[in-house]
């Protein structure tokens, strides 16, 4: 199904990136980069779900606030493929401080707290398929080419 080096990746445009609307400026960075949406939709993630999607913080003290931010308005879950889709969104995204997030990175434009940063990005290439699996269905996944594919390859 993938080219070699390719990796999949969940994005989220949480709460504050929604109510500031940030939906376009996060979507148009992924396109702009060549990054290839193979899904994207909106959800209001309620709490079992949130719980799933970031046990990983489950017994840390911000996790309960975390949880409620996560759910305290709807979400776009964009599911990213690409190659080394995994780390490069992760520099795309910035550090999770704002100080330490660098310039020209999502963080580092555009967020100003380190609980409210306006996007979510899999850390790794099995969380990012198990993320995708969590959050999207078979069916809401796309497998397709686009003629520009060929312009966005390592060789
Ligand atoms: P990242 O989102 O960069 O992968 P983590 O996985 O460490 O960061 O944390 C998940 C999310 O939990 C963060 O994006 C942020 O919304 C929230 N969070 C993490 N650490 C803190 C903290 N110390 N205080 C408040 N919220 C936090
Ligand atoms: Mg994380």
């Amino acid at each position: 199904m993938f080219e070699r080096d390719e990796q999949r990746t969940l994005m989220i445009v949480k709460p504050d990136g929604v109510q500031r609307g940030l939906v376009g400026e996060v979507i148009s960075r992924v396109e702009r980069r060549g990054l290839k949406i193979v899904g994207l939709k909106m959800v209001w993630m309620d709490k079992e779900l949130a719980k799933k999607h970031y046990a990983v913080h489950d017994g840390k003290d911000f996790f309960d606030k975390l949880i409620k931010f996560i759910t305290s308005s709807p979400v776009v879950l964009i599911a990213v493929q690409g190659y080394h889709a995994v780390n490069l969104v992760r520099r795309m995204m910035g550090a999770l401080d704002p100080d330490e997030a660098d310039r020209g990175s999502i963080r580092g434009d555009l967020a100003m707290s380190r609980s409210f940063n306006v996007v979510h990005g899999s850390d790794t290439p099995e969380n990012g398929e198990a993320e995708i699996a969590l959050h999207f269905s078979q069916k809401e996944i796309f497998d397709y080419s686009r003629s520009i594919d060929d312009w966005l390859k390592n060789d």
